[in-house]
């Protein structure tokens, strides 16, 4: 005698599509638009040069450059970022944002998932 529990086991794997592997698809669907990614902040940085006489280290303009702050195990370093890759690198950095939001969205919807199956299981047996 075949159990219950089996046959719908054997239901939902031939039929029933499998809500944790359709949020999956969904996940790794949205990643597709969140490349290039970084996470830090890109800001631009007043810095002085090595050169002699320089007049606009002389003056206390310095040079300005870009620079992406990036946090990595537990160090934070500064990447010098040329000016013709900032509008790349920004939105590279807003990316890394929308991934945030997007991992703690499927996290939620992960969970629902998961309770769902579970009240599913305990109200067939
Ligand atoms: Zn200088």
């Amino acid at each position: 005698m075949t159990s219950t529990c089996a046959v719908w086991h054997i239901y939902s794997v031939t039929n029933a599509p499998d809500p944790l592997v359709e949020l999956k698809a969904w996940f790794i669907a949205q990643l597709d638009d969140l490349w290039p990614v970084a996470l830090g902040s890109l800001s631009l940085r007043r810095s002085p040069c090595i050169r002699k006489n320089c007049q606009a280290c002389a003056t206390g303009e310095k040079h300005a450059s870009y620079v992406l702050y990036v946090r990595r195990e537990g160090k934070r370093y500064g990447l010098y970022i040329p000016d013709e890759l900032v509008p790349q690198v920004r939105a590279a950095v807003a990316n890394g944002r929308k991934l945030e939001a997007l991992v703690a969205d499927a996290g939620v919807r992960a969970v629902g998932v998961l309770k769902g199956a579970r009240s599913t299981r305990r109200s067939r047996s």
